[in-house]
C-alpha cells in the first residue's frame, strides 16, 4: 500500500573459493550504493577478510562482529561510520554453540535493519557455520565466479547448503545470480564458458548476471588505497562494469546520480 516502506534486502555474497572476488564485489556494491544515496550496511564475516582495510577503516580495537554474536556489545555498538557507508568489521573466529545458532547473524541483525535499505554481507572462501549464517540472514545471494576458470566442481555442495537453508530456515533466500568476474576484455568470452555458467545458473534457478567484471589492474590496485576501485578509479572498466552490478541491485529506488 502507499507508504509502506519497501523491505530491507540483505545481500550474501558469497563463493568457497578465495580469490573469485567476494570482496571486491562487496566493497563496491556497499560503496556504490552508499554512493547513490542508500543507506547500507556492510558486514564482514571473513575472518581473514579486508573488507575493513579495503574501505580503508582502522580502528583497532573496535567491537567486531564476532562480539555481537557472542554477546559482548549490542549491534549498534559495533557498527562503524565511514564515508563508503556502514560497516561491521570480522575479527579472529569464535566458537558457535548456541541454540538456534544458525540464526545468531538474523536475529542480530534484526535490530537495526529497518535502519538500512541494503546490508551486504561478505563471506569466508568456505561453507561453515558463518557463511549459514549469512544464507538464513539474507534475502539474496549473489555467486561470483572466476570466467577464466570456471567449473561446475563445488557447485552441487553450495547447492546443497542453500537448498537445506531454504527448505529449513529460510524460505525468502533466493540467488539473485551469477556473476562472471575477472574475464578478460580482449578474449570474446568462449560459448565454452557462457553455456558453463548457465548450466550453473540453471542449477541454482537463477541466472548469469548480464553484466560481467572484466579484468583490470585497478581492482587489485583500489584497496591499497582504502577505496573501492568505484571510488578510486570510477572510469576503470572495471567500475563501468562493477556499476552495472550496483544498478542491478539498486533497482529503480535508487539510480546513479549524475557527476557535478
Ligand atoms: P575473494 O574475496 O573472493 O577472495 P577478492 O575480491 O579478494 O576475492 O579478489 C581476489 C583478488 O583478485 C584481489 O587481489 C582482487 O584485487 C583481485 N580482483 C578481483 N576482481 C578483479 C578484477 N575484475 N580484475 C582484476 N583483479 C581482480
Ligand atoms: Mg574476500
Amino acid at each position: 500500500s502507499k507508504g509502506e516502506k519497501p523491505l530491507t534486502q540483505i545481500i550474501t555474497v558469497t563463493n568457497q573459493k578465495g580469490g573469485v572476488g567476494k570482496t571486491t564485489v562487496v566493497s563496491a556494491l556497499v560503496c556504490g550504493l552508499h554512493e547513490r544515496g542508500a543507506r547500507v550496511l556492510g558486514v564482514d564475516l571473513d575472518p581473514q577478510g579486508n573488507l575493513g582495510f579495503t574501505l580503508c577503516l582502522d580502528i583497532g580495537d573496535g567491537y567486531t562482529v564476532y562480539d555481537v554474536l557472542k554477546g559482548s556489545c549490542a549491534i549498534e555498538q559495533a557498527i562503524a561510520q565511514t564515508e563508503y557507508g556502514d560497516i561491521l568489521l570480522s575479527a579472529a573466529e569464535v566458537e558457535f554453540t548456541a541454540p538456534r545458532r544458525e540464526f545468531m547473524l538474523s536475529q542480530q541483525l534484526d535490530a537495526v535493519k529497518d535502519s538500512y535499505d541494503f546490508i551486504i554481507i561478505d563471506t569466508p572462501p568456505s561453507l561453515n557455520i558463518l557463511t549459514i549464517n549469512a544464507y538464513v540472514a539474507s534475502t539474496g545471494i549473489i555467486l561470483p565466479m572466476e570466467a577464466e576458470v570456471l567449473s561446475l566442481v563445488g557447485i552441487s555442495q553450495i547447492q546443497d547448503i542453500i537448498e537445506t537453508v531454504q527448505n529449513s530456515f529460510n524460505p525468502n533466500l533466493k540467488v539473485l545470480g551469477i556473476l562472471l568476474n575477472k574475464y578478460n576484455p580482449r578474449l570474446t568470452l568462449s560459448r565454452d564458458i557462457l553455456d558453463l555458467a548457465e548450466q550453473v545458473a540453471e542449477q541454482l534457478h537463477s541466472q548469469v548476471f548480464p553484466a560481467r567484471i572484466r579484468r583490470s589492474v585497478s581492482v587489485a590496485m583500489a584497496p591499497a588505497y582504502g577505496q573501492s576501485v568505484l571510488s578510486y578509479k570510477p572510469d576503470a572498466t572495471s567500475a563501468r562494469d562493477l556499476q552495472k552490478i550496483v544498478s542491478a541491485v539498486a533497482g529503480d529506488r535508487f539510480p546513479r546520480r549524475k557527476k557535478r
